[in-house]
């Protein structure tokens, strides 16, 4: 468990799963060995698993509490679902609840659950199956989706694409059916601590998490990067982004910025300690890691 403390307002992260889990050329198909061999050293073995050769993912929420307000972000793969395209997603039973009680969060102490963009390991615990039937996990929180966002995908979940693995209908549309769902302006302002920025290009209306507080910045990035090889080489797409040059831009832009402005930032998928600092290094980045502040 790692957490971080930022004048008033306390983040603590919530694992779900972190293991080596994909090939580089799997996540990164535009990735070459020299990109590898250049980094190799600053990333094994925490980051790079040197046995296997591969990269070692985590799927994890980050638990902001504000002195008013407790906002989950991001609520990863969940547990019970019938994912049979996707081993890694497929009837888990992950320790996820007991993680989150382990930082000292009930599930009704949620004020606000943030999703940063809808792909399907952000949404999981949105809900848990309960008697049969999909219902919120955050009884008492709202739950905040870019609007932009959610209309993309609403098109999109009705494509053939998802006939077979319709995750919307176990993770969101419960949600939405409960009346706990907000659709909201990319820019929204959940409270003095905490908001929104755009930072479309993974998918259209994805959304990184700005917290200010004490003088100090933290940013939960979600999917905008997924790995710490790509500040050594922010060109590189995952091969989930939906708009590849606006991906690239975002992912640059958003590296200069933090790396000014010395923001702690903490990406969805990063392995422990999941947050760090961007550093230049020549003509691209470095992540210096940071189990605390
Ligand atoms: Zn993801």
């Amino acid at each position: 468990m790692n957490s971080w403390q930022l004048g008033d307002v306390r983040i603590d992260r919530v694992l779900e799963f972190e293991q080596p889990l994909l090939a580089p050329e799997v996540l990164f198909p535009a990735i070459r060995p020299d990109i590898v061999e250049a980094q190799r050293g600053w990333l094994e073995p925490g980051f790079l698993d040197p046995v296997s050769g591969l990269l070692v993912l985590a799927f994890h929420s980050f638990v902001i509490t504000t002195p008013q307000t407790v906002v989950l972000v991001d609520t990863c793969s969940g547990n019970d679902r019938e994912r049979p395209r996707k081993p890694r997603y497929h009837r888990r039973s992950w320790p996820y609840l007991a993680n989150l009680d382990g930082a000292g969060v009930a599930p009704e102490a949620v004020d606000r659950v943030l999703c940063t963009h809808l792909h399907v390991d952000h949404v999981g615990w949105n809900t848990r199956l309960v008697g049969g039937v999909w219902v919120p996990t955050f009884p008492n929180a709202r739950y905040l989706f870019s609007r932009r966002e959610w209309e993309f995908w609403e098109r999109h979940y009705r494509t053939e694409d998802f006939a077979d693995d319709p995750y919307h209908e176990d993770s969101i549309t419960p949600v939405m059916r409960a009346g706990q769902a907000d659709l909201v302006a990319d820019d929204h302002v959940i409270d003095r601590w905490v908001r929104l920025e755009p930072s479309p290009g993974h998918t259209p209306g994805h959304v990184c998490v700005r917290v200010r507080s004490g003088g100090r910045e933290a940013v939960m990035s979600g999917d905008l990067m997924h790995h710490p090889l790509q500040c050594g080489a922010p060109e590189l797409n995952s091969c989930f982004c939906v708009d590849a040059d606006g991906a690239r831009a975002t992912r640059r832009a958003f590296l200069e910025t933090q790396a000014e402005n010395d923001a702690l930032v903490m990406p969805a998928h990063f392995a422990t300690p999941s947050a760090g600092r961007v550093r230049a290094h020549g003509d691209a980045f470095r992540f210096a890691f940071c189990g605390e502040a």
